[in-house]
């Protein structure tokens, strides 16, 4: 028997993969990060599988966990908010099932950076704009290595998505404000997909302080960047003078 390290997806049910959901479905045991994974995703477990929410538990005793349901035979799926490789402390786990020679497996999910865009409804990558996408949060308890500081970053102008950091936000705005200028767009998504999600526009000038008003203090994305509104160029991909291996320049008749 396996530990399986599933993506629960952003919070909406649907949006978990096929393999997750599956995989959910036959366990025996289901450790969940009770702070962020919408408990509507657990409905997919069997009425027998024994639930752990790891908000409550040290690693040391997740470990435990994990080792004696894979000793009784069991199938266990630690579940992680959005996609498990990002912010998600899976390393340690990963690198502590080894030692005891546990099997594990990855299954990725959605992440709340995805989720978001969908929200808003942009592309973070458009041609002329920015081709990066940066994913980073702000020192805090866990620090932040030095050349990746918000100020640093900013430097880029490249598309950028903050997570983690909701309760610095006017520090976190402040800073980026210097690469960026204050009259870049910005957007707070606020638990993306759930059904009290919600979005807040504005600028990097502004945004810290529409977000206060508006009550959000967690599980909040702050998306930053010119990808966020106006003009760009459209795209070489289904520009009819390009080609490319799937299909050829159309002739220009003039
Ligand atoms: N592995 C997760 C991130 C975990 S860190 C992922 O891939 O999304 C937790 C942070 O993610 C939160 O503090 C918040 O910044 C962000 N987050 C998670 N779910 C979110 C959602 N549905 N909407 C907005 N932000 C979310």
């Amino acid at each position: 028997m396996k530990v399986y390290f599933v993506g629960a997806g952003p919070g909406d049910p649907e949006l978990i993969t096929v393999k997750g959901r599956r995989l959910l479905e036959e366990a025996g045991v289901i450790i969940y990060a009770g702070s962020l994974v919408n408990p509507e995703i657990l409905k997919y477990a069997p009425p027998g599988a024994k639930l752990y929410n790891s908000a409550s538990l040290t690693l040391e005793e997740v470990l435990a966990i994990m080792q004696e349901a894979v000793a009784r035979g069991e199938k266990v799926v630690r579940l992680h908010t959005g996609d498990p490789s990002l912010y998600g402390a899976i390393q340690e786990q990963m690198d502590a099932l080894e030692r005891l020679g546990i099997p594990y497996e990855i299954v990725p999910g959605v992440s709340s950076f995805a989720a978001a865009a969908a929200t808003v409804r942009r592309e973070f990558t458009l041609p002329g704009i920015s081709q990066t996408l940066i994913l980073t949060r702000r020192a805090g308890r866990t620090p932040v290595p030095e050349g990746e500081s918000l100020p640093d970053l900013s430097r880029h102008r490249a598309s950028l998505c903050l997570f983690l950091s909701s309760q610095d936000l006017a520090a976190a705005t402040a800073e980026l404000a210097r690469g960026y200028g204050e009259n870049t767009p910005a957007a707070i998504v606020y638990k993306a997909s759930w059904p009290e999600e919600k979005v807040i526009h504005g600028t990097l000038g502004d945004i810290a302080a529409r977000s206060r008003e508006a009550g959000i203090d967690r599980t909040a994305l702050l998306l930053v960047g010119d990808f966020l509104a106006g003009s760009y160029q459209r795209s070489c991909l289904y520009d009819p003078a390009f080609s490319h291996g799937y299909r050829e320049a159309k002739a220009s008749h003039g």
